[in-house]
């Protein structure tokens, strides 16, 4: 399975790339809702949250602790910060490969995105 993240992992597609190891990548946002926007994305495809078993509960929560450091690296983790991941189309999901959110900068209502 493919996905637009997987080409760009694969340096097919161009990004800004904000960070990468072996299991993840972080990307800016394409079309950000905030001075802050940052996509983490495993590198394992995984469509959505639907999709991740057991054995992705690692990957999952190293996403979580990527945001936490890219967010003090950007000087928001005092302030706040907002982690969104979309899950389906019911969920605003757009993007069939899991993504976190890290979004900041900004006074950010409730509802975003
Ligand atoms: P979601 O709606 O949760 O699936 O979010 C998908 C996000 O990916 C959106 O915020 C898009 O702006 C972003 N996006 C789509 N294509 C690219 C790309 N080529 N590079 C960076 N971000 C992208």
């Amino acid at each position: 399975m493919d996905s637009i993240f997987m080409k760009i992992i694969r340096r097919e597609i161009p990004a800004t790339i904000e960070y990468e190891d072996d299991d993840v990548i972080a990307i800016k946002d394409i079309n950000p809702i905030a001075p802050i926007h940052i996509l983490i994305i495993p590198k394992k495809f995984i469509p959505t949250v639907n999709d991740a078993v057991e054995a992705d509960a690692l990957l999952l929560g190293k996403m979580v602790l990527v945001a936490k450091r890219i967010a003090s690296e950007k000087g928001v983790a005092e302030d706040g910060y907002r982690l969104i991941m979309n899950v389906g189309k019911g969920g605003g999901q757009t993007v069939f490969h899991i993504h976190l959110h890290l979004v900041a900068g900004k006074n950010l209502p409730f509802e975003t995105a």
